[in-house]
């Protein structure tokens, strides 16, 4: 890969400093071997695995987690953990797979022996579950079953966090987590990557029924239950892909140089890049702000490498 080329084009000025991380890994994106159809009123299909590569070398992203599109909610183009293990095994140096299970599978119950089929994933190479997207309840039955069987067999999970049931995907809960906040005591040795608008806009304590769906701007007050999360459970962390994650440390920059500095060992660099449209944003966006944040001292080498890569080399045993 040809790294200088894509750093001659970002715009950071840590570039230009030389201070460039050892490696950049991207822990939450989605991709698709084939080109298929478009999301609906977009007219965007997901980036194939090439697309992606090409995205990336532009940047200088060098490894990336594939979440594998299995769930119906959020997906135009339905994927298998197969599609997402036969991109891994073609560009073994870029992908590192996650694989991906619906709580409903095997047989729709409470006590299906979803464990069987994460030992089968993680034999072949998974080093985690996700993205969880399924629009049920933190607390329901079939989701605790499915965080169960990942506590034993040992696997981290990646999730999205709903509003309300219907129109919509992720998991259910209601204003300030407190389904979640009863998944992370009754789970201790799961570990949960923190992920979506209603997740990250409860950075701040004044986050409203209203705002929780969506990228609440302006200065983060106290109280904020995401961060007390992160801050208080050693199974919490934070996955900073996407607008939301992006929001929650770019909002109120002097917060999110101390929150970046306070929790250096809980959080992880992400992009959930889902179209090659996403290069003009998620791809760049929090990149870019934390090659700033760097480069104007607002936080360490030590923090950005370790949100860069270390944590996710570190939680994933890459
Ligand atoms: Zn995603």
């Amino acid at each position: 890969m040809d790294r200088t080329r894509g750093r001659d084009r970002g715009r950071s000025i840590c570039h230009a400093q030389g201070m460039l991380p050892a490696m950049v890994i991207d822990i939450h994106v989605h991709t698709r071997s084939t080109v298929g159809p478009t999301r609906y009123g977009t007219g965007q299909t997901y980036a194939t695995p090439e697309q992606l590569i090409e995205m990336y070398d532009e940047v200088g992203i060098d490894r990336a987690v594939i979440l594998p599109g299995v769930n119906p909610e959020c997906s135009h183009h339905i994927q298998s953990v197969q599609d997402a293990l036969e991109i891994c095994e073609r560009y073994p140096d870029r992908f590192i797979p996650f694989c991906n299970i619906n709580p409903r599978q095997v047989r729709n119950s409470p006590d299906a022996d979803l464990g069987y089929l994460m030992e089968y994933y993680k034999e072949v190479g998974c080093r985690g579950i996700g993205e969880v997207t399924a629009n049920l309840a933190f607390d329901d039955p079939l989701v605790e079953n499915l965080f169960a069987h990942a506590e034993r067999v040992g696997l981290p999970l990646t999730f999205h966090v709903a509003t309300q049931e219907g129109g919509t995907y992720g998991l259910i809960d209601d204003l300030h987590l407190p389904r979640f906040e009863a998944a992370v005591a009754k789970f201790p040795d799961l570990v949960f990557l923190c992920h979506s608008q209603a997740f990250w806009s409860e950075i701040s304590g004044d986050v409203t029924e209203e705002t929780r769906g969506g990228y609440p701007r302006g200065p983060v007050t106290e109280g904020g239950k995401a961060a007390e999360l992160i801050r208080s459970h050693p199974n919490v962390y934070g996955d900073l892909s996407a607008g939301s994650g992006f929001n929650a440390v770019s909002r109120d920059p002097e917060f999110g140089y101390r929150f970046l500095d306070e929790c250096q060992d809980k959080l992880l660099f992400g992009t959930d890049v889902c179209a090659p449209s996403n290069r003009n944003d998620v791809l760049i966006n929090l990149k870019n702000f934390l090659e700033d944040a760097l480069a104007q001292g607002h936080i360490s080498q030590t923090v950005f490498d370790k949100v860069m890569y270390r944590n996710a080399e570190r939680l994933l045993g890459l």
